[in-house]
């Protein structure tokens, strides 16, 4: 039984609900939740917080308060934003959880948790993070490549930071192991400043030339 409710929850439905908008109205953010990281990446994750707010773009994130993550949350607010944060009752300590936020809500797993932002959200933004940030980028991708949904990736290569990823996925398409077409499920920026035009300009069914390919 305990097995047979897992898979459920994982499970993402085909995104038939899913109106096609010319500009995201919520995204989902991943990031890293370390705090001790060069101020760049906190930059960002502020940059990113501060325009989607202004724009009333909603934030959909994991919940806590600390590192980047915090940073986005924070600056979304600051701006008048809207900030969702989902995270599961027992990490709701030990990720701090921001307790500030327009909507915190706190489910029982991981995976329903994975779930629910990939369904609120409009797109996805990946900023720099760690091995949790690399788990939800990478199962995102997957998604979208199983057809289980078909919203804009964006990958925020701050720093190049994503550089050696990038790098392997393109070994990837050249030893055989990805589609060259799948290679295209996302796009990558540079600037934060790029972010919210290259999902809006992905929403309006326009082939990006994207700094990867
Ligand atoms: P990190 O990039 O490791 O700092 O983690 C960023 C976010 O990913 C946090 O909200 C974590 O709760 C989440 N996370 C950490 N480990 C995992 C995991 N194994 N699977 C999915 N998400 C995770």
């Amino acid at each position: 039984m305990a097995n047979i409710r897992l898979i459920k929850l994982a499970h993402v439905p085909p995104n038939n609900n899913w109106n096609p908008m010319t500009f995201p109205s919520s995204i989902c953010v991943y990031c890293g939740s370390a705090a001790d990281v060069a101020q760049s990446y906190k930059d960002a994750a502020a940059l990113l917080g501060r325009l989607a707010g202004e724009q009333g773009v909603e934030i959909i994130y994991g919940g806590g308060r600390v590192g980047l993550m915090g940073l986005v949350a924070d600056a979304a607010l600051a701006a008048g934003g809207k900030v969702t944060g989902i995270i599961p009752r027992h990490i709701v300590e030990m990720e701090v959880a921001h307790r500030t936020l327009t909507e915190l809500i706190v489910v029982e797993s991981m995976h329903e948790r994975k779930k629910m932002m990939a369904d609120r959200a409009d797109a996805f933004a990946i900023l720099p993070g760690g091995l949790g940030t690399l788990d939800e980028a990478f199962e995102i991708l997957t998604w979208k490549q199983l057809g289980l949904h078909d919203k804009p990736i964006v990958i925020a290569n701050i720093e190049d930071y994503w550089a050696p990823l990038l790098t392997l996925v393109r070994r990837g398409v050249s030893e055989g192991f990805v589609r060259p077409r799948h290679a295209g499920l996302f796009t990558t920026v540079t600037e934060i400043e790029a972010l919210l035009p290259a999902l809006t300009t992905a929403m309006q069914g326009v082939d990006v030339v994207s700094s990867f390919t």
